[in-house]
């Protein structure tokens, strides 16, 4: 598990932010219990990508990623039935995990949907957690994204999706001022912005509940979902925040959900006759999902006492595995992986969890076996080949790392921690025109253009002219030019 830290840039242009704010369709229940927090305790259990914080115009938080293939896995099985309900391919709608502890979900574009991990632990059931993602799935269907975000730049590129989301912590960050700063202080600009959105979300809503029927899925988990929000309304509006406020009441939108599932009527509804069991594999993939994550961000004093309720035994294993390594016992970790490990020979999650732990515990050749054994089970897993990769490295074989490595990065760019190891591996085998692109890519991803425009300049001096690696640099040094070109105005 890697936490990256992508940092706003240090000005937000009006008009991109603009652009940002009308392409940022969905919040559902909008950053509801969204407190401002400090920064996650971090255990040495994970690694850590952090980096210095600029000056920010608005005071905005930061978006972190929480990348991990395990949990990016059980939430791809989680969506799977959802998103085809939908329509959108599961293979190509990523579901990325935000390193906050607030209640929030959100879309910036059609490749990805993104949850914060404080709400996937508020899911008592699959179903709540499906119909978020089936809410999400709808404003990518229903075109609130595509036909807002023609002029946005492209987030396919670590560039453009680091843009983006840098600018969505400064919009979503500052509360009331940044949101005034957001939309150049024109109250009507806000207003029309923000009763555009209620059409959305009802819209979202209305067909959440059509991809879950369709899928199968309880819709009682929408109705369900919306009554943790209801708890918010009735705190003084000081205590709400700004967005909340302006938001679609959650009683209507109670009332819509549950007037949907009346009108199915009980026989018809997916899951709920007599004796049904809803989804037992949904279930089963909720509380992996949940366990490894309570266990990385918990206090380990807290996941050691529910460790006897854990009714599935592997989860149950995993968790105190990873309790054993966040105190520093690493017999105690041994043992549990190699229970488990002999119980799920075949699970390349687990062998990836257990490569985690040796090399935090800088096993080198350890490591490597444990994250070779998980790529072999899941060789086009992005993550667990740049575990893997990483291993490679600090094993003192950058060549090997970098086959590796750049194999991880062709599948999936989103990785600060990766393009960081890369740096170091096209360095030590002398490449430093390559060593400057994934440099460049790196800032780029955590929003920090300013600091990539330099590293992107000298990228395109030292690779070959017009190959793919020279125009990679090329995108970042637009995306560079761009942002100093708003900033001048
Ligand atoms: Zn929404």
């Amino acid at each position: 598990m890697s936490f990256d830290r992508v940092f706003p840039p240090a000005s937000i242009p009006g008009r991109l932010l603009h652009w940002l704010l009308c392409s940022l369709v969905c919040r559902l229940g909008c950053n509801l219990a969204a407190k401002r927090r400090p920064p996650a305790r971090l255990s040495r259990a994970l690694s850590i990508c952090l980096l210095s914080l600029l000056p920010l115009v608005a005071e905005a938080q930061s978006i972190r990623l929480l990348r991990d293939a395990d949990i990016e896995h059980g939430l791809a099985e989680l969506a799977q039935p959802v998103l085809q309900a939908a329509g959108l391919n599961p293979r190509r709608v990523r579901i990325l995990v935000v390193d906050d502890s607030g209640f929030n979900a959100f879309v910036i574009d059609q490749r990805a949907i993104f949850v914060n991990y404080g709400l996937i632990l508020k899911a008592e059931t699959p179903e709540m957690l499906q119909a978020v993602l089936a809410h999400e799935a709808a404003h990518i269907t229903n075109g609130h994204i595509g036909r807002r975000g023609q002029n946005a730049r492209s987030a396919s590129t670590a560039a453009g999706f680091g843009t983006a989301l840098a600018l969505l912590a400064a919009a979503a960050g500052g509360g009331e001022a940044a949101f005034g700063i957001a939309v150049g202080t024109q109250s009507s600009a806000l207003r029309s912005f923000l009763s555009h959105t209620r059409a959305e979300e009802a819209s979202a809503d209305r067909s959440a509940l059509a991809f879950l029927t369709r899928a199968g899925i309880n819709p009682e988990g929408m109705v369900a979902l919306h009554r943790i929000f209801a708890g918010q309304e009735v705190l003084g509006s000081a205590h709400q925040d700004p967005y909340m406020r302006s938001h679609p009441l959650t009683r209507d939108r109670i009332r819509a959900a549950e007037a949907y599932v009346a009108s199915l009527g009980p026989g018809a509804r997916p899951g709920s006759e007599p004796g049904a069991v809803n989804s037992p594999d949904a279930a089963y993939w909720l509380a992996r999902v949940k366990g490894k994550l309570s266990a990385f961000t918990r206090a380990p004093s807290w996941s050691k006492r529910r460790l006897q309720s854990e009714g599935y035994a592997d989860v149950k294993r995993m968790r105190a595995a990873i309790v054993h390594h966040r105190q520093n016992d690493l017999a105690g970790a041994r043992r549990e992986m190699q229970a488990l490990l002999g119980a799920r020979p075949q699970d390349a999650f687990y062998h990836e969890l257990w490569g985690q732990i040796l090399y935090e515990n800088r096993r080198w050749s350890e490591a490597e076996a444990a994250f070779g054994r998980a790529a072999a089970l899941a060789p086009n897993e992005p993550l667990i080949l740049s575990g893997l990769g990483r291993a490679q490295l600090s094993s003192g074989r950058p060549g090997a790392a970098l086959v590796t490595m750049e194999k991880a990065r062709d599948l999936d760019f989103r990785n600060a921690t990766l393009l960081r190891d890369m740096s170091l591996a096209y360095a030590q085998t002398k490449q430093s025109g390559m060593a400057a692109l994934v440099t460049a890519e790196r800032y780029a991803l955590q929003g920090r253009l300013k600091d990539a425009g330099p590293h992107a300049q000298r990228a395109t001096g030292l690779l070959p002219n017009g190959s793919p690696a020279w125009r990679r640099a090329q995108d970042v040094l637009i995306a560079f030019e761009q942002d100093e070109k708003r900033k001048k105005k």
